[in-house]
């Protein structure tokens, strides 16, 4: 049978910002409940080392991490729920949340932290050496590459700005891109056309990334690439040993579509210096309202900025209700 129950705070996702919502919002006496979604833990529990995450002198794992935050979250309070909310009611307060068991939440107010899912290209061999030399954050990764020869995929301004990154720490990096011009800013092209450690593939699309698997060699990973130009034919092989996509990503918005402000590639848009979205009492935070930053520790600032606003509202509308009564 289906069950209830009322929370004056839901927290949907459950990435760093989603957790760090919980820990802020459960101290504040507000004993939040957090439907965790379908990746508890969200991107890090798909990443090895961390490295760049404060508080810690030696590297990380993702999944650990996240295992941490959770446990956190759940000795401070927070009521934690594998579960996933597949449909949500802002019209009216309280505010509805229906979740795949059938089970329903009613809140006072929402933090929706679903977070965003990188775009991939979908060969084989890119899922083989997933981690072990191929990624899509170079500002999480690039350091593994230090010295070391990289490609960089795609022709945006997260490609232009990764293989910009990228050329600080690699010996070479080289940006493959499937069309004869690229869509990021100009002033960003400018930079990467006058960076000489930085090549660029034209109308190359990625056919193979080449490498090592576990158990075939000394040293398991990416050992080179192999693009065609998709207006010649011409293939090229490019030794290297990273592989680094940058070809977008997807926030986890399409619950929010019929009721919350979103920009054209459906990011959550929020007011300036806040997470609060088009709907009062309703906040958005970390990857599913960020497409310039993406990093754990921003969207756990963000998961902090949110349960403030969320605890002041809540107190604004506790005032306004006694002085009705
Ligand atoms: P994007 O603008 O959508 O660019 C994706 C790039 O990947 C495009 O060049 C696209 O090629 C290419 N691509 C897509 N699918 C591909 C495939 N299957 N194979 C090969 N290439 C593929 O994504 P983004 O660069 O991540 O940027 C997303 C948004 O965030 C944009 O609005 C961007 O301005 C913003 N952003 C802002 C900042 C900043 O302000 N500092 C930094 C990063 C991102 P085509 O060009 O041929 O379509």
């Amino acid at each position: 049978m289906s069950d209830t129950q009322h929370t004056k705070l839901l927290i949907i996702g459950s990435g760093p910002a989603g957790y760090t919502a919980a820990v802020y919002a459960a101290r504040s006496n507000l004993h939040p409940i957090q439907v965790l979604g379908l990746q508890p833990g969200g991107q890090l529990t798909i990443t090895t080392e961390v490295e760049n995450y404060p508080g810690f002198a030696d590297p990380i794992q993702g999944p650990w991490l996240m295992e941490q935050m959770q446990a956190q979250a759940e000795n401070v309070g927070t009521k934690t729920i594998y579960d996933l909310v597949t449909d949500v009611d802002f019209d009216s307060r309280p505010y509805k949340a229906t979740l795949d068991s059938g089970d329903v939440i009613t809140a006072d107010t929402v933090i929706i932290s679903t977070g965003a899912k990188a775009r991939w290209l979908g060969l084989p061999s890119e899922e083989k050496f997933m981690n072990m030399g191929v990624s899509a954050c170079a500002t999480c990764d690039g350091f593994f590459f230090k010295n070391q020869r990289v490609a960089v995929i795609g022709g945006g301004n997260s490609a232009v700005e990764e293989a910009l990154f990228l050329a600080n720490l690699c010996e070479k990096v080289t940006l493959v891109h499937r069309r004869d011009e690229l869509r990021a800013e100009k002033i960003m092209q400018q930079r990467l056309f006058d960076n000489p450690k930085i090549d660029i593939l034209w109308d190359n699309e990625v056919e193979e990334i080449l490498g090592v698997e576990v158990g075939q060699g000394d040293k398991p990973g990416v050992t080179g690439l192999r693009t065609k130009n998709n207006k010649t034919g011409e293939m090229t092989q490019t030794p290297l040993e990273g592989v680094f996509v940058a070809i977008g990503h997807d926030p986890a918005t399409s619950l929010f579509k019929d009721n919350l402000d979103m920009d054209d590639e459906g990011y959550l848009i929020t007011a300036p210096d806040s997470t609060a979205t088009s709907i009062a009492g309703v906040y958005a935070a970390g990857d599913v309202k960020d497409k310039i930053y993406r990093q754990a520790v921003t969207a756990a600032g963000m998961g902090c900025m949110a349960a403030l606003e969320a605890d002041k509202y809540l107190a604004t509308l506790e005032a306004e209700n006694k002085k009705a009564a």
